[in-house]
């Protein structure tokens, strides 16, 4: 299996009815791909506390998915190789009226990741080309009439990339994550939900009843990717009908990531060198 295969930077299309939700033909198993998860795991925490120690760029990994995906199964893996001093995770919902009452970007940039840190959004203003394309939501918002044209979505991939180039330019790497389950999958795991107790809690009616529309969403993810994969934001696409494998990519991607990056303890400047020796003399007199 090669990263490469399932990273849009913007020159190939995505294609998702072409796309192989299984992630068939691997090479490895699962017992393997659990092995190298937990080193990725490892890797990922000294490569964490050096991007911390150096202040200098922030990560922003943005997760998306239809309900059941995985998302929070592949958060909580990645979260168990971090320090949270140094990692945020962040859940968007569906907007309060106070959010409303900003434009879509708006409650996201207000949690962004300071440099040093890793920011791990679940669900973001993409929902707004998602969830809010296949509903249509802007018509039933409070917008003035120059705002609600036909061409709105194109405009907000637009809007998208351009903030997306605008953190770029400005230190975050930005990694963006979608998981593709087939849609008999999802039933399978919505299943599970109904059949386990402990599990019941995680079922929403809501959720299962947009099962209606899930070509129109398959749809939105087509062409927000399409529309919003570029060099300095590029998608990667997981599939996601095996948990074990969703996770392990997504730890082999953020290491890539991170090791790209390369992040390095400061230099202790020699004043500082001077105050070291002289705090141990200190202590070893004390
Ligand atoms: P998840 O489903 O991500 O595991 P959850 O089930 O705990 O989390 P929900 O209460 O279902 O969380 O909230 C997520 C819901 O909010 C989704 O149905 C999503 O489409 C919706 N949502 C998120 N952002 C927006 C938005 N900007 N506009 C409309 N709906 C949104
Ligand atoms: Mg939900």
């Amino acid at each position: 299996m090669k990263l490469e295969e399932y990273v849009y930077y913007g020159q190939k299309g995505f294609n998702i009815n072409s796309f192989d939700t299984k992630a068939e033909n691997l090479t490895f198993d699962k017992e393997m791909a659990l092995q190298i998860g937990k080193l990725n795991i490892e890797k990922m925490e000294v490569l964490q506390d050096r991007l911390y120690a150096q202040g200098k760029e922030a990560v922003l990994i943005i997760m998306q998915a239809m309900d059941a995906g995985g998302k929070d199964g592949a958060i909580k893996h990645v979260m168990s190789g971090l320090n949270p001093q140094g990692v945020e995770v962040k859940s968007f919902k569906k907007p309060s009226q106070r959010e409303l009452a900003h434009d879509y970007i708006w409650r996201c940039a207000k949690e962004l990741p300071e440099r040093g840190k890793i920011g791990i959004f679940n669900r973001s203003y993409y929902e707004d080309v998602l969830v809010g394309k296949v509903h249509n939501l802007y018509k039933g918002q409070n917008l003035p009439d120059r705002c609600k044209t036909d061409d709105i979505f194109d405009k907000r991939y637009e809007q998208i990339k351009n903030f997306e180039k605008y953190l770029w330019e400005n230190g975050t790497r930005i990694i963006k994550f979608f998981f593709n389950i087939s849609k008999k999958e999802q039933k399978r795991r919505f299943m599970k939900r109904i059949e386990e107790k402990n599990k019941n809690w995680k079922l929403s009616d809501s959720d299962v009843k947009e099962r209606r529309y899930w070509e129109d969403y398959m749809k939105a993810y087509e062409e927000a990717i399409n529309k919003t994969s570029t060099n300095y934001a590029p998608w990667y696409v997981v599939p996601a009908d095996k948990k074990w494998f969703a996770r392990y990519f997504v730890s082999e991607v953020i290491v890539n990531v991170l090791n790209d990056i390369d992040p390095r303890y400061p230099v202790v400047s020699e004043k500082n060198k001077k105050m070291i020796a002289e705090c141990k003399k200190y202590l070893e007199n004390e």
